[in-house]
């Protein structure tokens, strides 16, 4: 039997990784930029966390988490999404207390049991910013201005914001009571989940990503949400602040997010051609997640996306660092008696900051050109009898082509010149 890697999880193999480096230092970038700090928390958290937060009805929580009892017999999940977890970390080290208004930025691995598909996978990997402390409309604008910020230096070409409130929860239990009422003609021709999501989170029906549930939803022309006072104002900032921050957006959309935690502002950046899950980024205000945490009542907004799926719409050799280069040294040695010369050359290079590499395997002189040219080194080194006896040192340009042999310590300074010159 041939041993293979899970079913939706995936190897990131080293000729990946500039891309996956490249979006990562962008991002990190883009939160400092913004003033969001970094947190990692734990890929293992206790089941209940989800429950409590995320949403018993969700499908996350029904169907999707990846759980299992410890030799303790405790719960315990694989994180599914990242929110719940920074909210427990904010108030487990008393970060409400001791800063208050505090905000992060997170990079990782999520796990959810769902069916493979393009760009969704069981272990993926998701950035997000979490601003916890305040109702300020201005927040929601700062969210959804980096997270445009990101994608577009990611090198997404186009994306589409699309921008709703689903108010507060008097707001959302009118809201679902219209929409009940809205839907339940078509009721029999809603997929199964949504016939049983009907009852228990109706939200969740305007989220299915069935064809023909989108259907029926979108026949409606108008939201269901008739916002109070307060969160028609608050949704009235966070538009007239998107407005004067040039940020365009499609309000009119029927649209909310199936997760029990959001209130108010709901977001979702969409690229052209991931299909009807188009959505690369997603976020929105969650204003009693804290609360139901066991914190004060505090406001909060975040955002999350997803890496696979942003790069599978962002085109190949857009982002900055992407194209390999030819790098570092490659030391040859014309006998394989002189492989421990070549060893200490490679040492004294690296100790300068110098990438080296070798040939442990008394390859020939031509086979180990052969190897440097295929690991995109920049210069071969060549050491033989003559240079040991003279100090000297026989230095090819991979990329120019041109050959010269010159002293050793002139050659180290050369290359710890230009490497210093590089970082
Ligand atoms: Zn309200
Ligand atoms: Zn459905």
């Amino acid at each position: 039997m041939e041993l293979q890697a899970l079913r939706g999880t995936s190897d990131i193999l080293p000729e990946d990784i500039p891309r996956w480096l490249s979006l990562e230092r962008t991002i990190r970038r883009l939160a400092r930029l913004y003033s969001y700090d970094e947190i990692r928390t734990p890929l293992l958290e206790e089941a209940s966390l989800f429950r409590r937060s995320v949403g018993e009805t969700t499908d996350i929580v029904q169907k999707e988490m990846f759980q299992f009892e410890d030799r303790s017999n405790q719960l315990i999940v694989l994180r599914p999404e990242g929110t719940a977890s920074i909210v427990r970390a904010y108030l487990e080290h008393h970060l409400d207390k001791r800063i208050g208004f505090a905000k992060f930025f997170y990079c990782g691995a999520m796990f959810r049991a769902e069916r493979p598909q393009a760009g969704r996978f069981r272990q993926f990997h998701q950035f997000g910013v979490e601003a916890i402390g305040s109702h300020s409309p201005w927040i929601d604008v700062e969210a959804i201005t980096l997270c445009q910020a990101m994608l577009s230096a990611c090198g997404l070409p186009q994306s589409r914001l699309w921008l709703s409130s689903m108010g507060c929860k008097p707001d959302q239990l009118r809201a679902s009571q219209k929409l009940r009422e809205r839907l339940s003609l078509h009721r029999s021709s809603l997929c199964s989940d949504c016939q049983s999501r009907f009852d228990k989170n109706i939200f969740r029906v305007l989220d299915c990503k069935k064809e023909s549930c989108r259907a029926i939803v979108w026949k409606e022309k108008t939201s269901p949400f008739i916002l109070c006072a307060e969160c028609q104002a608050h949704y009235d900032q966070v538009r007239q602040g998107l407005h004067s921050a040039g940020i365009s957006f499609d309000d009119t959309g029927i649209f909310a997010r199936g997760l029990d935690y959001y209130t108010r502002t709901v977001f979702e950046f969409r690229a052209k051609g991931l299909g009807a899950q188009d959505a690369v980024a997603a976020g929105g205000r969650y204003n009693h997640l804290v609360e139901e945490l066991g914190g004060p009542s505090t406001g909060a907004v975040g955002f999350a996306a997803g890496i696979e799926r942003l790069l599978m719409a962002i085109p190949k050799g857009t982002s900055d660092s992407s194209t390999v280069s030819r790098h570092g040294i490659y030391v040859a040695v014309t006998q394989p008696t002189l492989i421990a010369e070549g060893f200490r050359l490679s040492q004294q290079l690296r100790e300068k900051g110098i990438a080296a590499n070798m040939d442990y395997d008394s390859k020939s002189l031509k086979a180990q050109l052969r190897e440097a040219d295929k690991v995109q080194a920049q210069y071969v080194a060549i050491l033989g009898e003559a240079e040991l006896a003279q100090q000297s040192i026989t230095v090819k340009d991979l990329g120019q082509g041109t050959q010269r042999t010159i002293p050793l310590d002139q050659f180290i300074q050369e290359m710890s010149h230009a490497a210093n010159h590089e970082q």
